[in-house]
């Protein structure tokens, strides 16, 4: 590790497997490096789990498994508060550190981070609301009982684009439910997550109950996870790509899959809309994180009669955002992860504008040390340009004019994605019925940000499969037991 790193992390810095109550390295002494994206410098060399590696983790959790199921709700409930409080403690060093190997401005770090914690603290008050059910059978001869059991050992898989929340979004309720776990964070960001193992671990998470590793060795490691007996739930976070080969994967063995895929979220600005809320709801959606999330606003459909000004606003407001470091305390916008997401951006810009899409701001990678590309407005984007099509993943903002709001809908819902939509509108009673008619597992309507661990996130068609967040999320992790009983 270099003195960078450690000066961001403090004691929480860990390099090594948490598999049950110890750190070690990889058992053939394999490691990756991580490096800052604000760089291209290396932080870190962190041990790479092999399959045997994973095999004890399962071990691991399998046994720890049958004592956590059995504590009491409020014991697990305790456990979590305990550890939404110490990464309320630890925040700044999470956002640091969460900065550091992602290149996400510390402002989104830390939010990250706030948004992260407060998965433990709902989940800590979830963990004594899982309520069963109980019915008289229509013929009157009996009762029906439904108890809400722990489905097992849980295989988490979760991004590089939020190292701390996808990690706490599966962990919390997966640990409320009873659950034991094996985390594989992504190994760009593999850091955030080790810190938040060893924060659980002084919260009182009994050993084994949770375990990370990460892992260059993503495909061979996770399917000898997914072919282990105990493991009986796969709750991965990614790319719709990789998220099918896995359900594939799941198929075998029959094991239960949450999906959280990518996205291509449409943000319709309606004739009537507020344009200041509008254009601050446009920066949120599509700014927040870099560009760099599955909610990230991708098409930007604005009728034709404000999209001049529109256009105009945010195009400003791109262009005065500050680019740089993800750790300095000026920076507004970061880099991007590595150099092909810059290549991948720039291949989209550059097609769009050989299609005529006329350049407001930006349209260029930037030429400094890190991985930047400039915050970009692109206009009058034709319906075949790939941007429209693809997950951008970067602080690119194409925009659609339309006339015909049907029309309009109609190309918001002709993607495979069907994450998260966005509706700008002051007329409510509008606002509803686009936001019914959008196919999307979430809409936003005057609203930029529609994530909160209160309520259940995920996708329609291709963006997934089962919610996180909510009390949804916590069933994703429980399994119904249904007792037919005479008294
Ligand atoms: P990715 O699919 O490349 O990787 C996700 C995880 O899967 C990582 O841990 C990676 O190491 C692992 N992985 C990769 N190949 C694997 C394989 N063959 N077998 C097993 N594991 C494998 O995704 P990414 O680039 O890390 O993240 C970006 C994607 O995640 C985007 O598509 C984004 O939309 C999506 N995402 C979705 C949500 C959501 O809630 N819907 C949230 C964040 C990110």
């Amino acid at each position: 590790m270099t003195a960078t790193a450690a000066a961001f992390s403090d004691a929480q810095l860990r390099t090594d497997l948490l598999i049950g109550d110890s750190w070690s390295p990889a058992s053939d002494g394999s490691r990756f490096d991580v490096t800052d994206p604000s760089t291209g410098k290396v932080i870190a060399s962190v041990a790479s789990a092999s399959v045997d590696d994973a095999g004890r983790a399962v071990e691991v959790a399998d046994r720890a498994r049958h004592e956590w199921s059995r504590t009491s709700p409020r014991e697990r409930s305790d456990v979590l508060r305990a550890a939404f409080e110490l990464v309320i403690e630890h925040r700044e060093e999470l956002a640091r550190l969460v900065s550091l190997e992602n290149g996400k401005a510390l402002a989104d770090a830390r939010a990250e981070v706030t948004y992260a914690a407060e998965f433990f603290r709902w989940y800590s008050e979830e963990a004594v609301r899982v309520l069963g059910t109980v019915q008289t059978a229509p013929a009157g001869t009996n009762r029906i009982l439904v108890l809400r059991e722990p489905i097992g050992v849980a295989l988490l898989i979760t991004p590089w684009n939020f190292p701390a929340a996808m990690a706490t979004r599966k962990i919390g309720p997966a640990l409320a439910a009873g659950c034991s776990v094996v985390l594989k964070p992504a190994s760009d960001t593999p850091l955030t997550a080790l810190a938040i193992g060893a924060l659980l671990q002084e919260a009182g998470v009994p050993h084994g109950v949770v375990n990370v590793l990460p892992s260059r060795r993503s495909g061979a490691v996770v399917s000898a996870m997914l072919d282990s007996t105990p493991v009986r739930k796969l709750s991965f976070t990614g790319s719709t790509e990789v998220g099918r080969t896995l359900l594939r994967g799941a198929a075998d063995r029959v094991v239960s899959c949450s999906m959280e895929l990518g996205g291509n979220a449409p943000f319709l600005v309606l004739a009537d809309a507020d344009l200041d809320a509008a254009v601050a709801g446009a920066m949120l959606a599509k700014m927040r994180n870099g560009g760099e999330a599955c909610t990230a606003a991708n098409r930007f459909y604005v009728h034709e009669s404000v999209a001049d000004e529109f256009a105009a606003r945010l195009a400003e407001a791109m262009s005065q955002l500050r680019v740089g470091p993800g750790t300095d305390e000026s920076t507004r916008l970061g880099p991007l992860i590595n150099p092909e997401a810059v290549a991948t951006v720039d291949r989209l810009v550059t097609d769009a504008v050989d299609r005529g899409a006329i350049v407001r701001t930006g349209g260029h990678a930037l030429v400094r040390p890190g991985w930047y590309y400039a915050p970009t407005v692109l206009d009058a984007v034709p319906a075949d340009a790939s941007i429209l099509h693809e997950e951008i993943f970067g602080p690119v903002a194409p925009i659609v004019r339309f006339t015909d709001l049907d029309a309009a809908i109609h190309a918001a819902n002709d993607t495979e994605y069907g994450l998260v939509s966005y509706v700008y509108t002051r007329d409510v009673a509008a606002g509803m019925r686009v936001a019914e008619e959008l196919q999307a597992g979430m809409v936003g309507l005057n609203r930029g940000v529609v994530s909160d661990p209160a309520a259940p996130f995920g996708g329609i068609k291709q963006s997934g499969l089962g919610r996180e967040g909510g009390h949804e999320g916590l069933l994703e992790y429980t399994e119904d037991k249904y007792i037919a009983t005479a008294w």
